[in-house]
């Protein structure tokens, strides 16, 4: 379904675990040439990437704290020397960085939260913008860019967490000004707008605690990673998206429904 994919050379930010991680699986699957990226080396780096080029593509890893701006024009830099180019680019590093109500908010939360979230997205984009282009009219049809958003982008977030959504809900809003001034340049702009994923994302709750939520959803659960994975597949694809862009994508399980 995906044939397309074989040989596309994929940028994943923020991949060496959760959702992230699934996606460089399913890419990986589908004969892609991905970079899996992360703050901090994982430990099991070398046994990681051993089975992740087991799975059909080929899975490299790059190491770039995006919050950085400087490591985001780095982190591109390291792909294109790798691979030659980029096809795509899926932005999905975030994270609440800590749950703080509005009273405790100062400004070295505040650039945190943004930086990860928002600004990393942004430059990573800007530094990728040329490559993109440039692959889009080397293959005569288009390149992609996936951001991760997330249902907190439409509700505001949960106890603490408003910054985040705020945040997410930023993304949502900058990629409408993405597609009315990069369409031309052959790359079309996507998002992927998870619900509630069992990741570390909740590594703050029990399984009770997981179960009693999720049952309030309409799927009755938390996603899994590998739920969220096929949609970025299909962003990323031409033949299968090549005429979409500008869109929220909602991997929910029905627990919101804008
Ligand atoms: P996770 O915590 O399991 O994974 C986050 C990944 O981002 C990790 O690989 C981590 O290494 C990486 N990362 C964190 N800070 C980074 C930095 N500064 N530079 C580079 N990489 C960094 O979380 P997840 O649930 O897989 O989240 C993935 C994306 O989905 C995030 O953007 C998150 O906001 C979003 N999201 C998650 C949920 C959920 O319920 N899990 C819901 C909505 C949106």
């Amino acid at each position: 379904m995906f044939d397309d994919l074989k040989g596309k050379r994929v940028l994943i930010t923020g991949s060496t675990q959760g959702i992230g991680l699934a996606a460089v699986e399913a890419f990986a699957r589908a004969g892609a040439k991905v970079a899996m990226n992360g703050r901090r080396t994982p430990a099991d780096l070398e046994a990681t990437l051993a089975r992740l080029n087991g799975l059909g593509g080929e899975v490299v890893f790059l190491q770039a704290d995006v919050s950085d701006s400087a490591a985001c024009g780095t982190l591109v830099e390291a792909f294109v020397e790798r691979f030659g180019g980029i096809d795509v680019l899926i932005n999905n590093a975030g994270g609440l960085v800590a749950r703080k109500p509005l009273p405790e908010i100062d400004d070295e939360f505040f650039d945190a939260v943004t930086d990860l979230n928002s600004r990393s997205a942004l430059m990573v984009t800007k530094h990728a913008l040329p490559h993109l282009k440039a692959a889009a009219a080397q293959n005569g049809t288009t390149s992609s860019v996936i951001s991760v958003g997330s249902v907190a982008g439409y509700t505001g977030g949960g106890p603490g967490a408003g910054l985040y959504g705020a945040a997410k809900a930023w993304l949502h809003n900058i990629q409408k000004n993405w597609v009315a001034f990069h369409t031309k340049d052959g790359i079309r702009f996507n998002m992927v707008s998870p619900g509630t994923f069992d990741t570390a994302f909740h590594a703050d709750k029990d399984e009770d605690t997981k179960a009693r939520i999720g049952s309030g959803f309409p799927m009755g659960r938390f996603g899994r990673p590998e739920e969220c994975a096929p949609t970025f597949l299909f962003f990323a694809s031409h033949a299968c998206s090549g005429y979409i862009t500008g869109q929220v994508l909602d991997v929910n399980g029905g627990q919101y429904m804008p």
